[in-house]
């Protein structure tokens, strides 16, 4: 197999999925509205949203940035968040995390609606998820994975699957995605006990932890594919994922760059649960 042919390149991926939907948006009436709550100043947050309005004016689709100071009340957001749920007007809301300490998330996410929760990281959504409707918005990263394996042409039936990171967005949610699928799903985390032995015997590695190139080729067998979801900066300052891509790369048979990988699926499926929360509003 040649060099490029083991990447799973999810810049192109997404690129053909901005460009269906563009088609799509561009075809049928009306503009779907994504509305971005952004509370304080993180930097990196900034930057995500930026690259969130980008990719959804590209597509076709209005996104909305409602940027609030960093001391905002938990009781404010709430009642700003329920403004943009009564708004017919907005199609999709998200959330952008993190918050600030004081806020709670929980109660935020509980609050915005179900059919605009386009992050689908609402307690509605994951319950879905986890009872495999076809009603359930898929939350981004998960959703996008998804994907990424799917482009492979991998039968995922009864694949052994080793997902690294048990958060809330990515690792918890795609474990039931993947259960979904047939895989065979083990979900670790920071007190798992001989993690390398675990990914060892792993068809398929799905590493989300934020821990800058900690999977090596000792932890792999021969062939195995890799999902690397992780964005970390190295010490020289580079990006890097949670996978030593270098050093794996002989050994695997799929692997997901970074960046280049599931950072812009991610925003890819944003936009796409975006336009097809839009297209379930219309039939309401
Ligand atoms: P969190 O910090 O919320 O969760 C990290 C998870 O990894 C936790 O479950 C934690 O375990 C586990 N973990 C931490 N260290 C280890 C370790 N040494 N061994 C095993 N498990 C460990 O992170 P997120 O899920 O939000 O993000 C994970 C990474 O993915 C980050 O680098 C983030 O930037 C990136 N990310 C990328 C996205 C993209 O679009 N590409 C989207 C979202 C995130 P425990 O639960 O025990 O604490």
């Amino acid at each position: 197999m040649n060099t490029e042919a083991k990447i799973v390149n999810g810049k192109k991926l997404a690129a053909e999925v901005r460009a269906e939907l563009a088609k799509k948006i561009a075809a049928g009436g009306g503009q779907p509205v994504l509305a971005v709550v952004l509370v304080g100043n993180n930097e990196a947050s900034r930057i995500y949203v930026r690259n969130k309005q980008n990719a959804a004016q590209e597509v076709g689709i209005k996104c909305e940035i409602h940027e609030l100071p960093a001391d905002v009340s938990q009781e404010k957001l709430q009642q700003f968040i329920e403004s943009l749920n009564q708004n017919p007007a907005i199609n999709g809301i998200i959330i952008q995390q993190p918050l600030p300490q004081h806020l709670e998330v929980l109660p935020l996410l509980k609050l915005i609606a179900p059919n605009k929760d386009v992050d689908g990281l609402g307690p509605m959504n994951l319950g879905l998820l986890m009872l495999r409707s076809a009603q359930a918005v898929i939350a981004a990263t998960p959703k996008g994975i998804l994907k990424m394996l799917n482009s492979t042409g991998v039968n995922l039936q009864g694949k052994h699957t080793v997902i690294i990171g048990r958060s809330n967005i990515v690792g918890k949610p795609l474990a039931q995605l993947l259960l979904n699928q047939d895989c065979t799903v083990t979900l670790t985390h920071s007190k798992t006990k001989n993690l390398p032995l675990i990914t060892a015997t792993a068809d398929i590695v799905i590493a989300a932890c934020g821990c800058p190139k900690m999977v090596k080729a000792s932890w792999l067998k021969p062939g195995a594919m890799v999902i690397d979801v992780g964005i970390n900066r190295s010490p020289e300052g580079k990006l890097c994922g949670d996978v030593d891509f270098d050093e794996v790369f002989d050994k695997v048979s799929f692997i997901s760059p970074v960046p280049g990988g599931v950072g812009p699926m991610t925003v890819a499926m944003l936009l796409e649960n975006t336009y097809e929360a839009f297209c379930a509003q219309q039939e309401e």
